[in-house]
């Protein structure tokens, strides 16, 4: 049975509810009882993601409205290793990997009948909301802080959303987003609404896929909220779970180190992601000072033998340069994984193989510093 479950206080609720958070307790809400992975109930003829649409929580005669997203190239590089992969998550429609998820939430809000919504956003998941929003005709409404980099903010007014820009640091935009929510807006954060995780276990079937149904070893993403990396993790549970594959691959949560509360919390030993101070990084689609999620991102670095990496500020410029010089125009957090694997690189083996989703288009923050 299809239950979603609070992960802090375990009471369960309907599916039918479409909701953000736990009603009881506050505390962020997971999908349970999915439909089991299975290889031979692919779709290859549907567009993108939704082939995988049996294994999503979603009516199975509903018609999905969709941008056409998923299914991104999954290349390597004449410059570097045969065995290292760079998953082109930035051609996703709005140019990065939260299309994925959205995509996944704003059908599930188009069938709860919710026309208008707000969320809060670095810049990325805000211009993927108001896009998908514009799509199914709903009105969004974008707390941004005032800092994020302009072409992420003319995304989001350019697909018609009410932008709203809130100086201060990172977190003051949340509080504006919640202020909105208080007053009836529905919230639709990415980080809270569980389907968006469900949308982003896509990223691992076609990781699995693209390979020709082998594990990779390890995978490198930015950590933010965490919405890629737990999508990853779930995704290839549920491929595990299956009998599809053996074992996980080793995730590795890079953060930059002006901003780096999932590092400092899993190499603390501790089970909970305490708040950091807001920092300025220019990695700034991962400047998230305490995660939603953060006591299950720790619990899958440990359950997949993974690791957390903190990078600094020349060594993402540095990364970018890197990729932009062989082709791959990213912006500066999208690079910082692929900085942490050069710090790796005395635990990876020679013929390991190696992903890295690269999340987010140059052209979103496109100054070289
Ligand atoms: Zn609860």
């Amino acid at each position: 049975m299809q239950q979603l479950v609070c992960s802090l206080c375990g009471e369960t609720f309907s599916p039918e509810n479409v909701l953000w958070r736990c009603p009881h307790c506050g505390g962020p809400l997971e999908w349970r009882g999915l439909p089991p992975f299975d290889a031979a109930k692919i779709e290859p003829k549907e567009p993108g993601l939704w082939r995988y649409r049996k294994f999503f929580p979603l009516p199975t005669a509903y018609q999905p409205l969709t941008l056409g997203e998923g299914w991104t190239p999954l290349i390597s590089l004449p410059a570097f290793s045969p065995n290292l992969h760079f998953k082109l998550e930035f051609l996703l429609p709005t140019g990065s990997f939260k299309d994925r998820g959205v995509a996944l939430v704003v059908n599930r809000l188009a069938i709860g009948n919710i026309r208008e919504f707000v969320d809060d956003s670095s810049g990325n998941a805000g211009a993927s909301m108001a896009a998908y929003g514009a799509m199914a005709g709903m009105k969004a409404h974008i707390c941004t802080p005032d800092y994020a980099p302009a072409e992420k903010k003319a995304q989001i007014s350019n697909f018609g959303a009410d932008l709203i820009t809130v100086p201060g640091p990172r977190p003051e935009a949340t509080k504006a987003a919640l202020r909105l929510a208080e007053g009836g807006l529905f919230y639709a954060s990415h980080a809270w609404v569980p389907i968006n995780l469900v949308g982003q276990q896509t990223a691992a079937f076609e990781i699995w896929e693209q390979l020709g149904g082998r594990t990779p070893d390890w995978i490198l993403t930015p950590v933010g909220q965490g919405t890629l990396f737990l999508g990853l993790y779930g995704g290839f549970e549920r491929l595990r779970a299956a009998g599809h594959i053996r074992r996980l691959p080793r995730l590795v949560a890079v953060q930059a180190e002006k901003v780096s509360p999932v590092v400092k919390a899993f190499h603390a030993g501790a089970e909970d992601v305490e708040a950091v101070p807001p920092g300025m990084t220019i990695a700034d689609g991962m400047a998230i000072t305490q995660p939603v999620r953060g006591r299950r991102i720790l619990q899958a670095l440990r359950k997949s033998s993974g690791d957390a990496i903190a990078v600094r500020e020349e060594e993402i410029i540095a990364a970018r340069r890197q990729l932009a010089h062989n082709g791959l125009f990213v912006e500066p957090t999208s690079a910082a994984p692929l900085a942490a694997l050069a710090l790796l690189q005395d635990r990876v083996a020679p013929n390991d193989t190696i992903v890295i989703p690269l999340t987010g288009n140059g052209l979103k923050k496109p100054e070289m510093p």
